[in-house]
């Protein structure tokens, strides 16, 4: 039988049935780069810790060669200060701790640092290192007093791992969840190893659930929770009155003005244009501008000066119509993977982006990017203000403006793509997904890719970024026929300068 983990036992706080599934591995497994990414990460950080104490031993290096009774004697060995990477088990639980420092006390009790790659302090911090003083104390190790250690802002490429660390002492939180766990613990391994699934329970949490639609999602067509930004309170009463599905939400529940609408869009099966959305539009300048960025955020910094978890921009992709559909250029710029290059994009966008026209956005990320190189370089800020200024973004255009059932409440991209104009698709891009963007980016510029490798991953992050922007460019198309009345909807793009 498999010991029960954190996180079986954390899913199963926050849900019985969750934390039952987990045991089962029927939750989708994490794939792609993106999460070989975050492995990565989480294993050098966790590496730099233990350089804070160079004398501990690594028992993950030594535990194959180690049967129990050999790890009893080494916990037992007085001379032994500090042990790091260690299994151990409890009652059906098992839990690997991070570093746990002997401590020169009479009662023979440790000290447990929890690493957290995080650069903030965040309360389910505690919760992990309470499950994991959970075991330890079912294994018999007293653990007098716990530490966090999470990433410093102050940290630099080159620095030394004393300088990457912030500690913060978090014994009486961690003692007060951890006295919590224990007085679960036995009806948990009850639940969560019984035959029998514990009854589904709808809640708040169910929206985000990664098995809502193999639970209490199954089977379900316009769940409420398919309703556009419905808050915790609403979702509650919503429970609460025992309504499940949109159709049968009372004429008078209180909702939103897009909840109204999407709640509309169901009864009578048909999307909704607001009639608003042709002045909206109207108010997009020629030339169009379709501008979309690709970003980076790595943990431990790729490069001198930035601090972790530093987003930077990496690449942008850019179309120019002069009018609606009728592409005349499409720039694309992807940086060199050893340096920063964010000055270099900032000056590529003033020279392509010239004086006048809207520039084209979906959400809101590439304004905020720009005002950020805006602060970065003082000397180009006039010219980058202006150009956020001319930003228009699409996303908001149709949030307020156009809805469809099959938007399941969301209007990412992603979402909305698939919906609008059905054959302009992600699914033969090598890269798909803007984490695995990031994360392709990321092990190039860590020099894990050879050249070979470096060059066709270019080639792969450019098509995804140009994708993004031609999917503006169709939307904005579909958004104009809509507004006009034209229901066949042609969005036929002329891409004669789309290389
Ligand atoms: S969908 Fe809801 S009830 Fe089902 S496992 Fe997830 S949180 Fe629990």
């Amino acid at each position: 039988m498999q010991h029960i983990n954190k996180t079986v036992f954390i899913n199963y706080v926050s849900c019985p049935t969750l934390g039952w599934m987990t045991k089962r591995d029927m939750l989708p497994k994490p794939t792609g780069l993106s999460n070989e990414f975050l492995y990565l990460e989480w294993k050098n950080v966790r590496k730099m810790s233990w350089q804070l104490f160079p004398d501990a031993v690594n028992v993950k290096k030594t535990i194959n060669n180690m049967d129990s009774l050999s790890f009893k004697k080494l916990i037992q060995d007085s001379d032994i200060e500090t042990i790091c990477d260690a299994q151990f088990t409890g009652d059906g639980y098992s839990t690997r701790v991070d570093i746990l420092q002997r401590l020169k006390l009479e009662d023979n009790s440790w000290h447990l640092f929890g690493v957290k790659s995080g650069s903030r302090y965040k309360a389910k911090y505690i919760r992990d290192i309470a499950f994991s003083v959970m075991v330890l104390t079912k294994s018999g190790i007293n653990v007098h007093k716990t530490t966090i250690l999470y990433l410093s802002n102050d940290y630099r490429l080159g620095m030394d791992a004393s300088k990457l660390f912030t500690k913060i002492d978090c014994t009486e939180k961690v003692e007060l969840k951890m006295q919590e766990f224990l007085a679960l613990s036995n009806k948990a391994f009850k639940d969560i190893e019984s035959k029998n699934m514990p009854e589904p329970c709808i809640k708040t949490n169910c929206k985000n659930c990664p098995t809502f639609d193999i639970c209490i999602g199954k089977g379900i067509k316009n769940h409420i929770f398919d309703l556009p930004r419905l808050s915790k309170l609403a979702t509650e009463k919503l429970i609460a009155l025992g309504v499940h599905t949109i159709d049968k939400i009372p004429d008078d529940f209180e909702f939103t003005q897009m909840q109204t609408v999407a709640k509309n869009c169901v009864l009578t099966n048909t999307p909704y244009v607001s009639d608003n959305l042709k002045i909206a539009l109207a108010n997009i300048e020629q030339p169009f501008y379709y501008l979309d960025f690709e970003s980076v955020t790595t943990v431990m910094p790729l490069y001198p000066e930035i601090a972790p978890h530093t987003q930077l921009l990496t690449q942008f992709s850019l179309d120019k119509a002069d009018s609606f559909g009728n592409i005349l250029d499409h720039y694309e710029y992807i940086a060199d993977q050893t340096k920063d290059c964010r000055r270099e994009i900032a000056e590529k966008l003033i020279k392509y982006l010239g004086e006048s026209g809207s520039i084209i956005t979906y959400a809101n990320a590439e304004s905020i990017a720009i005002l950020k190189l805006a602060d970065l370089f003082s000397d180009l800020s006039e010219k980058l203000d202006k150009i956020a200024e001319r930003i228009v973004d699409l996303e908001l255009i149709i949030r307020k403006n156009y809805y469809d059932i099959n938007f399941h409440g969301r209007t990412s991209i992603k979402k909305v793509l698939p919906v609008l104009i059905s054959e302009l698709s992600y699914a033969n891009l090598k890269i798909d997904k803007g984490g695995d963007a990031s994360a392709a980016f990321a092990f190039m510029a860590m020099g894990l890719y050879d050249e070979k490798k470096v060059e066709e991953t270019k080639r792969n992050l450019l098509k995804y970024c140009a994708q993004d922007t031609l999917a503006m460019v169709h939307i904005h198309q579909f958004l104009i026929n809509i507004a006009n009345n034209n229901t066949n909807n042609d969005t036929t793009i002329v891409e004669e300068n789309y290389k």
